[in-house]
């Protein structure tokens, strides 16, 4: 099948041509301006490619529930311009295919577990820190979804008693991203996090945080395999710091295989930074089966 992939975020749209088994064809990238001006310049280009099917990842909040009337909608989203847009309606009218939908970042999560290292396990998270935090949950091949669909980024932290910053979200301040996201490094640290990397106090809170995060998703879910992706994971160092905390948090509590190789466990992505939009390709196949 020649299946197109979209992976739409806050910055740029990653626009990609492949098949079903996870290969790019060809791969463009697009700034995200308003949909007026960013829309029909996607139209163009998939338009072109005599694709049967597209898959898209989006940023969100997204509306999911095919029995909804704003099924396909970007919905709440902070990002003004695109709020309450019918993003699948745009690409099924103009291309007059099968849309398949999710958030982005359930499409890394089911890039990971079609293609990649979490192909066979029962329950992955994977989590992308970023310029946000944001988390997809793949259970037994289906993607999470319920009265919404995840929004593990904006779990509540508890605050190192010595650390003053006050947290970045609007909603929550100190939730993960609030705490965690690579602006609130930047804000706190007065650095960009990439050029932290030699400061030990800097990932040492940054590993505490999502850790915490992490032992809640692992309490409530039981994941199998927890994937962490996104620029601030770049900084490799985290993970040995992450798994430790995580380890002192859960307490002996939970004794597992998974828990006692936890490098195995908590990891990094694995498909080289494609991970979001090989997911959309079989997003896309999943709509075309339909
Ligand atoms: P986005 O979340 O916008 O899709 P990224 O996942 O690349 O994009 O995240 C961007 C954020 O990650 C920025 O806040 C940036 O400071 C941070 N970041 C990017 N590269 C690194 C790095 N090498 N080390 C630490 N933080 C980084
Ligand atoms: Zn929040």
């Amino acid at each position: 099948m020649r299946l197109g992939a979209l992976e739409a975020g806050g910055t740029k749209m990653v626009c990609a041509v492949g098949n079903e088994a996870g290969e790019i064809f060809e791969q463009v990238s697009i700034p995200t301006e308003t949909p007026g001006k960013t829309i029909p310049a996607l139209i163009d280009y998939f338009g072109s490619k005599n694709i049967e099917a597209l898959g898209i990842g989006c940023f969100g909040p997204v509306d999911l529930d095919p029995a909804s009337k704003t099924y396909g909608y970007i919905t709440s989203t902070p990002k003004t311009a695109w709020a309450d847009y019918n993003i699948v309606g745009a690409f099924a009218d103009a291309l007059g295919c099968p849309v398949g939908f999710d958030t982005d970042v359930n499409g890394s999560v089911l890039g990971e577990v079609t293609f990649g290292q979490a192909k066979g396990k029962k329950c992955v998270v994977y989590v992308t820190i970023g310029t946000g935090v944001g988390a997809g949950v793949c259970i037994e091949g289906r993607l999470l979804h319920g009265m919404l669909h995840p929004e593990a980024g904006h779990v509540l932290i508890q605050r190192r008693s010595t650390d003053s910053f006050a947290g970045k979200c609007p909603y929550h301040k100190s939730c993960l991203e609030g705490l965690a996201a690579g602006p609130a490094i930047e804000a706190r640290w007065g650095k960009k996090a990439a050029l932290l990397r030699d400061d030990k106090a800097v990932w040492d809170l940054e590993a505490y945080y999502i850790a915490q995060a992490l032992t809640g998703y692992i309490l409530t879910l039981s994941p199998d395999m927890i994937i962490l992706g996104g620029g601030v994971m770049h900084q490799e160092q985290l993970f040995p710091l992450i798994r430790d905390y995580v380890k002192e948090l859960l307490g002996g509590y939970i004794r597992t295989e998974e828990l006692a190789h936890p490098e195995r466990y908590i990891v990094p992505a694995s498909l080289q930074d494609n991970q979001g939009i090989m997911g959309c390709l079989e997003l896309a196949r999943r709509a075309g089966l339909i």
